[in-house]
């Protein structure tokens, strides 16, 4: 047999398929390769210690590092049980090129063993780059959506629930979906819509962190895990930034219009779930909220959204959205804030929907604490100075300065900064506060606190709808305010139950269930009481008629069965577990209904 014929044989397969072969003599610690070797590898040929060089080579993937460290201490120990014998060692690695590109290879170290001691090895090597990028294609496909690259479903899942179940910190999951897409498709033509969703894919890969998980759940809905959500502004923040890439109108036939926008639930971990599952059923309710409070808007999910349908047809018939706050903003707001555990998500959101109705582009909320105002709450849009930047030095003072009584109480007003003129007038326009409407939230005669729409493109007149919206959010605000004041932020009961009831129009008081008499009246109640000149203690058909005699049956009592406020209020009622007590009336100064109350058994 021809032993070089041979080897000659299997050098030239070795090398059809690319494969290096070397040997490495473990007494001399060199290497020694073939042509193959020293064309694929011509750095691996060190003339030095071989172990050195794996130990060392910089362009070795830091992850495979330790393959070669185990490597070349298997090399250098000795091994009972492969003594005169062989044994085969597989080593996938990566190595990254001058251009920082990985390449892998796959390595058989063959040792050979002189007694127990390992004396050379054979290293056949080959790079297996092309089937590494293959099996990744293929990965990938399996992966993602076709259309976007994004993840799909599957794996946004399993990423979502490997990152919840490893992290405790503050994270947001957010459920996306267009609205108005059906009709790109429909008058636009379905590649057309195939273009809008991967646009919207872009901008999520825009506006998100590079950490954050994105994924294509259906046809135009979309979900994000943004890993740092401690701060709530700067998750509001990110949906604005969003919702101002959706937001687009496109033309179409013979001057048609069509608009559409993106609407976002916000669903928070650790508070409302730690599984992709949870979380998302949150946040696609919050979603289907904010679908039905108009589009175009995010909402965080909260507890009231947990309560469900029964609650939802309830809240269908009193509140549609914006027609809801601009008719009963009481009632709206009140809502919003008075069942939700999370204010600061609630206060958060009503601003953002302040801001979206009346096309504010700033609305913040100031506290005072002891002197100082410090900003509490605030929403702006996007490219406009955050109010901290806009209000530093002069513009506080200026609003501070221009606090005044008017027919709906303490406001600053200002329709038209450029007519203040002086510093203070160019201070203002610079800060593109070109108009501003701040309602004092008072407490007796102190301004604990203040809330201010602004306008930072022109000059507005403020309607009366503003300044009652304002108003009804300051009073309100007020009682959480001093609520936070006095008990802490989400302390509930009856006190709290005092406050909000001081916060609305409507006359309303609680009435002791043994005796009729009134434990509690509302400000609008005591206000009336002090106009009538009558202030000592009274039963409630005293209050009203002043007079001594019960009121034998109330003519609206079928509207008190369906008034949103008389219904809010007996659920409350019931919550503190209050006890009904039916005194229906009705105010015969401006004929609105007034309610009854609940009293405590105890009181
Ligand atoms: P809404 O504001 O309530 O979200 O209404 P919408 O018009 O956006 O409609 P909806 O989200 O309910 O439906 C999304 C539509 O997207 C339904 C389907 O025809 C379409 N769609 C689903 N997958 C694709 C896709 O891959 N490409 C295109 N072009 N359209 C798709
Ligand atoms: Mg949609």
């Amino acid at each position: 047999m021809d032993w070089n014929a041979d080897l000659a044989m299997y050098q030239e397969a070795l090398h059809a398929e690319q494969i290096g072969v070397a040997r490495w003599d473990l007494k001399t610690d060199r290497v020694y390769g073939d042509a193959t070797m020293k064309a694929l590898f011509p750095d691996h040929l060190t003339s030095g210690s071989y172990s050195d060089f794996l130990l060392r080579c910089p362009e070795i993937h830091p992850d495979d590092v330790t393959l070669f460290k185990a490597l070349v201490f298997f090399v250098q120990t000795p091994h009972h049980e492969y003594a005169d014998k062989s044994h085969e060692i597989i080593i996938d690695f990566r190595l990254s090129d001058e251009e920082r590109r990985q390449q892998w290879f796959h390595a058989h170290f063959i040792v050979h063993f002189e007694k127990e001691w390992p004396k050379d090895v054979v290293i056949l090597l080959r790079s297996t780059d092309s089937e590494h990028r293959h099996d990744e294609a293929l990965r990938q496909k399996a992966e993602r959506d076709a259309l976007t690259g994004l993840y799909n479903k599957e794996q946004v899942r399993e990423r979502i629930d490997a990152v919840l179940s490893a992290s405790g910190t503050a994270k947001a999951l957010l459920v996306l979906d267009m609205d108005g897409f059906k009709q790109v498709n429909d008058n636009l033509g379905h590649l057309f819509g195939d273009a809008v969703i991967s646009d919207m894919a872009l901008s999520l890969a825009e506006v998100f962190a590079p950490e954050d998980i994105i994924g294509r759940v259906g046809g135009d809905e979309f979900v994000v895990l943004m890993q740092d959500a401690e701060n709530l502004s700067a998750v509001t923040a990110r949906c604005e930034k969003l919702r101002n890439m959706l937001r687009r109108s496109f033309h179409y036939g013979d001057g048609q219009t069509l608009n559409v926008s993106g609407s976002v639930g916000i669903a928070l971990s650790p508070e409302y779930g730690a599984s992709f599952e949870t979380l998302f059923s949150c946040a696609d309710k919050a979603l289907y909220e904010a679908k039905r409070l108009g589009r175009d808007m995010q909402v965080f999910y909260t507890d009231e959204l947990r309560e469900g349908k029964k609650k939802h047809v309830e809240e269908n018939s009193i509140v549609e959205g914006r027609q809801a706050l601009l008719d009963h903003p009481v009632e709206f707001i009140f809502r919003m804030l008075y069942e939700t555990k999370n204010p600061s998500v609630t206060i958060q959101t009503l601003l953002a929907l302040f801001a979206k109705y009346f096309m504010v582009q700033r609305v913040v909320i100031y506290q005072n604490q002891g002197g100082t105002w410090i900003c509490w709450f605030e929403w702006h849009a996007e490219g406009v100075l955050s109010p901290a930047e806009a209000h530093e030095g002069v513009v506080t003072d200026f609003i501070n300065q221009n606090y005044r009584k008017e027919i709906y109480g303490y406001f600053s007003e200002c329709t038209d900064t450029s007519k203040v003129g002086g510093e203070m007038g160019k201070t203002l326009v610079e800060r593109n506060i070109f108009a501003l409407l701040h309602a004092g939230v008072m407490d007796g005669d102190k301004r604990i606190a203040c809330v201010g729409f602004e306008d930072c493109r022109a000059p507005r007149i403020w309607t009366k709808q503003e300044h009652e919206i304002l108003r009804t959010f300051a009073d309100i605000l007020g009682t959480f305010l001093m609520d936070q004041m006095r008990y802490g932020m989400v302390r509930r009961g009856y006190r709290r139950l005092q406050g909000i009831l001081d916060a609305m129009a409507e006359h309303v008081w609680v009435v002791a269930a043994d005796n009729g008499n009134i434990a509690y009246m509302n400000k609008s109640t005591r206000t009336l009481i002090a106009a009538t000149g009558s202030n000592e203690e009274k039963n409630c058909y005293k209050v009203r008629t002043d007079s001594n005699r019960s009121c034998a049956r109330c003519e609206y009592a079928d509207l008190h069965a369906s008034c949103p406020a008389a219904l809010r209020l007996q659920a409350e009622a019931e919550r503190h577990n209050l006890e009904p007590v039916s005194v229906p009336w009705t105010d015969e100064l401006n004929g609105q209904l007034y309610l009854g109350g609940y009293a405590s058994p105890q009181s």
